[in-house]
């Protein structure tokens, strides 16, 4: 089944049951701690903590994201992608617990010809909340909710650090309740989602808003004070990792809306896909990239060296970078953005409207790094050799930070092709020196700009889902997510 049927499927689903279709709010978020929407609850978090009364009890949403925070499992684990898009159903003090089950139940296991997904329901397990914490209740009422579908064997309980939820602040928390899905003997070992995460594959969390805490969950001494009078429901379904299984391929890159990329880097490489370790997650960065760029491109994103505009700028090169990998020197992005966009415009026509502009920003990105390449390559270069010839097996931090101010060579990239040569980079050093110069430009900005405005009511996603902006310059890989 098409991803943009299994779309279709959910939004009919969900319009029948009575929700309101909202279209997809833009990705770039206007928020210092959130570059790019990263879940569907995220455009209605005004609601969901009570600050404004929603227009609608019901809401369903195919909601685009973006999370660089799994930029490094791309390619690397079958299931996580940069842009992806989480479908959404939701209740503002309407449904609760029973009536989100049942409705995901029933769209996964609906028979393919009354507009459902046809899963088999015996591949299918749930998780539920448990913990020692006497504040905390266990979830049993969706244990017991749940165990009208599946067997008790099939339902797992799980602690506060998978299972439950809450805005980082005072307000609305609760339970969640998260539903997998078995690939079978081929993926891994079994015993359900708390023993292999790559064979039961998560695709929907069921978030259960019950409570009213009096801080974040994960602050020390956190209490629930009581029950909510509005329990509201959010809910995301991955639709990428939902059409992986429809169309029985093994991973999120192999999908009609993403292969197609793969494809056409394949034919340029002369290489095949499929053989090659290496080469396979190449390929798969190479188009989870593309489109993830040409998605932010779409919305309005252009290359730069901070925030929003230096995610773009890092997807591009990392994207351009891989192909070199794959033995293509040539300009790479004339042949993959347009099979991208292809792929992506019965979705987002608006793609297509507006291709000449966004091909014209990524065509111009990639000569201007292709150059950037060149140069720096040089300099590591010798940087490399004077290393070895002096016993070392590390860059200096003052090298990668010259490379990176003078020539422009991303951080990424300098670790990436050391490490290549089998030396690795201070990167500490090379922090403290970003650190003195960032300090300096925010002094300065900070002279001109005012104040943020207040958005600890955003803390909530930032909390769920940890930062997705990509601190270039302060957190090198210490992503945890
Ligand atoms: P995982 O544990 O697999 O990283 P998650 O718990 O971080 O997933 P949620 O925050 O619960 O994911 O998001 C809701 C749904 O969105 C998930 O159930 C999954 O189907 C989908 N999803 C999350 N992250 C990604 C991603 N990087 N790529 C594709 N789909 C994703
Ligand atoms: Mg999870
Ligand atoms: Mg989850
Ligand atoms: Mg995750």
């Amino acid at each position: 089944m098409k991803t943009a049927e299994i779309k279709r499927r959910f939004l009919e689903h969900f319009e029948k049951l009575g929700h309101t279709v909202v279209p997809s709010a833009p990705l770039p978020f206007d928020d210092p701690n959130l570059l790019f929407i990263n879940a569907g609850m995220v455009q209605f978090v005004p609601y969901l903590s009570g600050q404004q009364t929603p227009p609608w009890e019901r809401a369903v949403s195919v909601q685009k994201c973006i999370r660089t925070l799994d930029i490094e499992e791309v390619g690397k684990t079958s299931r996580h992608v940069t842009f992806f898009q989480m479908n959404g159903n939701f209740s503002f003090g309407d449904y609760f617990k029973a009536g989100a089950i049942e409705y995901a139940w029933s769209l996964l296991t609906g028979p393919i010809e009354d507009g459902g997904l046809g899963l088999d329901p015996n591949r299918l397990w749930a998780t539920t909340f448990e913990n020692d914490d006497p504040n905390l209740p266990n979830d049993d009422e969706a244990t017991e909710l749940w165990r009208r579908y599946l067997p008790a064997e099939r339902i797992q309980r799980r602690g506060i650090d998978d299972n439950f939820w809450s805005m980082s602040i005072a307000g609305p928390c609760g339970p969640c309740s998260e539903i997998f899905y078995d690939r079978g003997p081929q993926y891994g070992v079994d015993g359900g989602p708390i023993v292999d995460e790559d064979r039961f594959v998560e695709i929907w969390n069921l978030v259960f808003m019950q409570f009213d805490g009096d801080r974040g969950h994960k602050e020390p001494g956190f209490q629930v004070l009581g029950e909510l009078p509005n329990k509201n429901i959010d809910t995301g379904m991955g639709l990428e990792r939902v059409a992986s299984i429809l169309q029985g391929v093994d991973n999120l890159y192999e999908i009609d809306e993403v292969f197609p990329v793969i494809e056409r880097a394949a034919e340029l490489s002369r290489r095949t896909y499929g053989w090659h370790h290496e080469d396979n997650v190449r390929f798969r960065i190479v188009a989870d990239h593309v489109r993830s760029a040409l998605m932010l491109m779409g919305d309005g994103v252009t290359p730069g060296n901070e925030g929003r505009g230096y995610v773009l700028r890092r997807l591009i090169r990392r994207a351009v970078r891989s192909m070199r990998l794959l033995g293509v020197d040539g300009p790479t992005m004339p042949e993959l953005l347009p099979v991208s966009m292809n792929s992506m415009k019965g979705a987002y026509p608006e793609l297509e409207a507006d291709f000449a502009r966004i091909s014209k920003i990524a065509y111009a990105e990639e000569d201007a790094f292709a150059q950037t390449l060149v140069k720096g390559t040089e300099i590591l270069d010798i940087a490399v050799s004077n290393a070895k010839q002096a016993g070392h097996t590390r860059l200096g931090g003052d090298e990668a930070f010259q490379l990176h101010d003078t020539y422009g060579f991303p951080i990424d990239l300098t670790l990436e092709m050391a490490s290549e040569q089998g030396l690795s980079v201070d990167e500490d050093g090379f922090r403290t020196l970003m650190a003195e110069q960032r300090r300096r430009a925010k002094a300065d900005a900070a002279a001109k700009k005012g104040q943020h405005a207040d958005t600890t009511v955003y803390r909530g996603a930032l909390e769920r889902f940890g930062e997705t902006e990509w601190l270039a310059y302060d957190q090198l890989r210490t992503e945890s997510q």
